[in-house]
């Protein structure tokens, strides 16, 4: 196998499939996997999250593709990373305007005038990812909230669910453990459920789609991604699937199917209250967006 030495993900496709057998592979699964969790059961209006990474791309192509009746919106949000985010975001429009579909475009310095970069220097350096996936849910939803959708589709595929699951089991992290599953709805109005067509798909099947589907993506990687944890735990969780075939895929199994059940028995239900500045559900009195900038003091 042949894998980038940065993140350990793979590089190039080696999948025995011809490329006709695999797309075939990649679409039925992501069909499957949207019926077996009835992801779209209900959801009158359904937008897709777009911000960074290959999974965007290939998702909204497969979604076309398996769901050909099935209308949707690209939400893209610009993170505001040099040399990234602005190749990310033209990538979304040539592939919107290609394909007809409808594209809302936020910066995500005009939600506060901050950027992710603005965390580089603050005691988020070395965990940067982890305030980038709080910093980006707020506004995501917000703005489906605002736009109406009730469903909001995110690009959250094996290897990044595996490697979030891996990090709670250690730390033992009940509360937080429960919502790692393939549909999340909340049951609060200001909360759009969330849904994740590729969550049993690898990095590695993502990128051989693109490929085979000869559908464009940022060639650029994240500047930030280097040295984070983020990129670590992955590539502790590819070492361990050295030893451990099929690693990925039997820890979410085993997740959802044996021990999700008992810990939502005994997981305390956090009481949401609305965010005493934007009025926004939270579980303090100031949510988890605002206080991230207010306490690391970014900028
Ligand atoms: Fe955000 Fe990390 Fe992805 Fe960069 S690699 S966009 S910092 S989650």
């Amino acid at each position: 196998m042949e894998r980038c030495d940065g993140c350990g993900r793979i590089e190039k496709p080696l999948f025995k499939l011809e490329n006709t057998g695999f797309i075939k592979y990649y679409e039925k699964k992501v069909k499957n996997t949207v019926l077996k969790y009835g992801m779209l059961e209900d959801a009158r209006r359904l937008a897709l999250a777009v911000s960074d990474g290959k999974g965007s791309p290939a998702l909204a192509r497969a979604f076309l593709e398996v769901f050909p009746k099935i209308k949707f919106t690209i939400i893209h949000l610009n993170l505001g990373i040099p040399n990234y985010s602005d190749e990310c975001q033209e990538v979304v429009e040539r592939f919107c305007s290609e394909n007809s579909i409808q594209l809302l475009i936020y910066g995500l310095s005009n939600c506060n005038g901050y950027s992710i970069y603005d965390f580089v220097n603050t005691a988020f350096s070395k965990r940067i990812c982890g305030a980038c996936g709080v910093v980006k849910r707020y506004p995501m939803n917000k703005i489906a909230l605002e736009n109406g959708f009730d469903a909001l589709a995110t690009f959250h595929n094996l290897d990044d669910t595996v490697k979030i699951l891996f990090n709670l089991y250690i730390n033992g992290k009940i509360d937080e453990l429960v919502r790692i599953k393939p549909l999340i709805s909340s049951g609060n109005p200001k909360i759009v459920r969330k849904i994740k067509p590729l969550i049993e798909i690898t990095d590695g099947e993502d990128l051989h789609y693109l490929i085979s589907r000869e559908i464009e993506f940022a060639n650029s990687e994240c500047p930030l991604a280097k040295g984070s944890r983020m990129v670590r735990g992955k590539k502790l969780i590819v070492k361990i699937e050295d030893g451990v075939p099929n690693f990925k895929y039997l820890l979410l199994k085993v997740h959802l199917k044996r021990f999700l059940p008992l810990l939502e028995e005994c997981a305390s239900q956090p009481s949401l209250r609305e965010c005493e500045k934007c009025d926004m559900p939270s579980v303090d009195s100031i949510c988890s967006f605002l206080n991230i900038f207010e306490d690391h003091t970014v900028g």
